[in-house]
């Protein structure tokens, strides 16, 4: 990925390259915006399942769809950035979108990363950044020495979760998958424990208290390693019921300067409304631009 797109502070930053993204981008891009577009990985239409209730393409497959609509794009010179974002900060003026791979600035960010094949649990979000974290790299240091509880849904989460061992004095690695730990045993100071996790508090001395159904661990922080990122760990402030974003009529969520479009926004899980909600989502965005540059200039 170049740097130049880094260095460039875009109008809209539209995180997902679904239908509801790529409709988003084009709509943006007619209406004169500057672009850039986000994908971690393939998009539901990506499969090579029959659709058959997409308005004027009776007989088309996933896959074939997805071709069309990105040829759409590549029509208006969009491109699609693969990088997996991880962090959205909102520094008033703009936007800071973390990806793994660069460092990005926006003034405004459509959300269409698809369904979210989770819940928070209760109290996850209330903690993000005070004792519940979702990155070993990026906050283990703050828990040098410290006791910590993992809950990991992924194999692959071993690694961090290694990482982590070297900082912290014990890790109750919680693995909501089976055979933890089969390739290669886990470090001295990792207890191999089981358990759902129900809830999060926080104990007046500021200890953090995971229940675990009947059972619970008090802990200095909690780490939650999820093989997705679900929209409430990009935005933490995100207005979020159940495990969708809370959107109105015109698209736009709690957030000033944040929109959301398509399945993470809840059911029906359709391609004609993804792309539908992506469209109202990209001329809401536009109207706040240009409602904001009037507004600066006077
Ligand atoms: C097997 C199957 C069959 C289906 N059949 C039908 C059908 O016949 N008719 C119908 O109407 N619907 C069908 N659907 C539903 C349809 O696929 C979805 O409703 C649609 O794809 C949702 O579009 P979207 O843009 O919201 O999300 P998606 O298509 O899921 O796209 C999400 C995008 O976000 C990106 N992304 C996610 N997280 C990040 C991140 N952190 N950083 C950067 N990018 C990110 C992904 O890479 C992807 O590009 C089917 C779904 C499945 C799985």
């Amino acid at each position: 990925m170049s740097t130049s797109l880094a260095s460039q502070r875009f109008d809209i930053a539209i995180i997902g390259a679904g239908p509801a993204g790529l409709e988003a981008a084009i709509t943006a891009k007619i209406r004169n915006k500057s672009v850039i577009i986000f994908e971690s990985g393939a998009t539901h239409l990506a499969g090579e399942h029959k659709i058959e209730n997409y308005l004027g393409l009776p007989d088309v497959t996933g896959q074939k769809l997805n071709r069309k609509f990105v040829a759409h794009a590549k029509n208006f010179d969009l491109e699609i950035t693969a990088d997996r974002i991880t962090e959205v900060i909102d520094f008033g003026e703009f936007f800071s979108i973390q990806g793994e791979n660069n460092l990005y600035e926006a003034r405004s960010v459509i959300l269409a990363t698809g369904s979210v094949r989770a819940t928070p649990l209760p109290g996850e979000t209330k903690f993000l950044g005070h004792g519940v974290s979702y990155c070993a790299t990026c906050d283990g240091r703050a828990y040098r020495d410290k006791d910590t509880v993992v809950i990991a849904y992924a194999a692959s989460d071993e690694t961090e979760t290694r990482f982590l061992c070297q900082l912290a004095a014990h890790v109750y690695y919680y693995p909501q998958y089976a055979d933890a730990f089969s390739q290669e045993p886990p470090p001295k100071n990792l207890e191999l424990a089981q358990g759902r996790p129900a809830n999060i508090t926080q104990s007046e001395d500021k200890k953090m208290v995971v229940s675990f159904g009947e059972s619970t661990v008090s802990v200095d922080g909690v780490f939650i390693f999820r093989p997705t990122s679900p929209p409430w760990r990009l935005l933490p402030d995100l207005n979020i019921e159940g495990n969708r974003v809370v959107i109105d009529r015109a698209g736009k969520t709690n957030l000033p300067g944040v929109f959301a479009a398509g399945d993470l926004t809840g059911a029906p899980y359709q391609y004609i409304k993804a792309a539908g909600e992506g469209n109202v989502a990209a001329l809401s965005a536009v109207t706040y631009l240009d409602t904001v540059s009037k507004l600066q200039s006077l």
